[in-house]
């Protein structure tokens, strides 16, 4: 069993509609390439800010920049042409609520949960003009950048939200274009382990930090063998926004897995979880 199910229809710039992307022929090329690529389940995670109903969780600049297509119209597309439904939700503490209020209004096969931002400063926009304002490396301290992420991780396991905990230490992935703290990470991944250890979740191993400055898979090996210490289970995916990305790299990801004693990964359908064996 493969899967990619953190996968995006299209890429993220600005001309990205729904009308150009959301389409049969579309579905249909990435449905071919994942076939060809003996990849067994298929989804798409669209990112909730891509949704006019995620103006009622937060009016953030980001958001309302990109808040245009509607949520519902995107789950009857993906049912429509045989594509497993998820969305890629942030975590935003002290809106639980709110982004409760968005999920359980419709019917996913998983939802994908992850960690951009800490309070109004993301994590991922460095080198975008337009965003510098919210850039949290526009000076932060990496010490106190990388315990907060991590913190905030532990706590979007923990909130029971999300079925799949979406790449897990993004905050790398600049590498050395931003700060970064000296010696051994355990002692940020240390503090998101009590949360995964209680949040009953799917930490997800992702390929697109290969095609990132880092240049790695997310999360770390060191991570993730902490992760399966507590005893929760992987979930496998390319974070894909174009059909060539699918199931990319998975050579290297399903080796790091190997070496780790990892045999199973997850599969998801309507929220529920199941164990398959990898390969
Ligand atoms: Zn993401
Ligand atoms: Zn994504």
């Amino acid at each position: 069993m493969l899967t990619d199910y953190h996968v995006h229809l299209r890429p993220d710039s600005g001309d990205s509609t729904a009308e150009r992307y959301f389409t049969q022929e579309n579905a249909e090329r990435y449905r071919e390439t994942a076939a060809e690529r003996g990849i067994d389940e298929l989804g798409v995670a669209e990112h909730i800010h891509r949704f006019v109903q995620s103006l009622d969780i937060w009016s953030h600049p980001w958001y309302r920049h990109w808040a245009h297509d509607d949520v519902d119209e995107y789950v009857e597309f993906l049912r429509s042409n045989g594509l497993k439904v998820g969305v890629e939700a942030d975590f935003l503490p002290g809106r639980e609520d709110r982004v409760a209020n968005f999920l359980d209004e419709r019917e996913w096969d998983y939802v994908v949960g992850s960690v951009h931002f800490l309070r109004d400063d993301a994590i991922d926009v460095h080198g975008e003009p337009d965003w510098e304002p919210w850039d949290i490396w526009r000076g932060a301290d990496p010490e106190k950048v990388w315990a907060r992420y991590f913190e905030t991780l532990g706590e979007a396991a923990r909130s029971g939200m999300f079925d799949i905990l979406a790449h897990p230490d993004l905050v790398k992935v600049f590498a050395g274009k931003v700060p970064r703290p000296d010696g051994d990470l355990r002692r940020f991944y240390e503090r998101a382990m009590d949360g995964i250890a209680e949040g009953d979740i799917a930490v997800e191993v992702s390929t697109a930090g290969l095609r990132k400055p880092v240049g790695e898979i997310y999360p770390a090996p060191a991570f993730l063998e902490m992760c399966l210490e507590t005893g929760c289970p992987v979930a496998l995916s390319s974070d894909a926004h174009v059909p060539e990305e699918l199931g990319y790299e998975y050579e290297r990801a399903v080796e790091m897995l190997q070496e780790l004693g990892v045999s199973e990964i997850a599969v998801f359908g309507a929220r529920e979880r199941r164990l398959e064996r990898l390969g």
